[in-house]
């Protein structure tokens, strides 16, 4: 089974995806997550799309399809959960293509609604485990006082530099502008289930496991 997470920044997509990873073996594919690696190992590509993803913005559609044309390569036995792309109409065309080209295909896109001010408040409130990549929110659901990450012990939390209000603005207008015509755009075809991405982690777990199971 193959899904998209459709979703403004600070939806949840990552949580959920983690989530889905662990309870369903699927696979996660993350271009934010694979871009985030890419800068911090100082690849030639890393370099060249550090400030575009610091200051909010996309980075270009051609980057972004050669990563997931890469990953899809591999094993792909439960499925890939797509999280953060398609963020274009551009790479949705092109990810129906590579699917295809694979012999496979979409099975359903869940666009995950969160109002904005939540947005803001869980985005400047995020933090993760440096090792596994938990996530913690300094309100909701903090690093335990131990200082140890719940999930495999890891000592060392880290916030994303996009992570800030001026670049969540920017985050925000690109979504609006150039990703929720996706909604549309899968609607369309058949695809599109709408959930509230605003609930607890695990009322938004059983809302997607409802649409995946239907
Ligand atoms: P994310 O972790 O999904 O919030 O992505 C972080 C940043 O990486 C975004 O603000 C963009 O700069 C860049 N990025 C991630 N995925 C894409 C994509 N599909 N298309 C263009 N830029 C992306």
């Amino acid at each position: 089974m193959n899904i998209i997470l459709l979703g403004p920044p600070g939806a949840g997509k990552g949580t959920q995806a983690r989530k889905l990873v662990a309870e369903r073996g699927m696979v996660q594919l993350s271009t934010g997550d694979m871009l985030r690696e890419a800068k911090s190992s100082g690849t030639a590509m890393g370099n060249k799309v550090a400030a575009i993803m610091d200051a909010g913005q996309l980075v270009t559609d051609d980057i972004v399809i050669g990563l997931i044309e890469e990953k899809l390569e591999g094993d792909h036995a439960g499925g890939f959960i797509f999280d953060g792309f398609p963020r274009t109409l551009p790479q949705a065309d092109a990810l129906g293509a590579l699917l295809e080209k694979h012999g496979t295909t979409l099975d359903a896109v869940i666009e995950m609604r969160v109002d904005d001010d939540a947005l803001v408040a869980r985005i400047t409130a995020r933090s993760t485990c440096g090792a596994c990549g938990e996530v913690y929110n300094d309100q909701t659901k903090p690093i335990p006082s131990d200082g140890k990450c719940s999930n495999c012990g890891g000592t060392e939390f880290k916030r994303r530099a996009d992570d800030n209000e001026e670049s969540l603005r920017t985050r925000l207008m690109e979504y609006y502008k150039k990703t929720s015509p996706l909604i549309g755009y899968y609607y369309a075809k058949g695809d599109l289930s709408s959930i509230d991405g605003l609930g607890e982690i695990n009322v938004v777990a059983k809302a997607i496991s409802g649409v995946l199971d239907s």
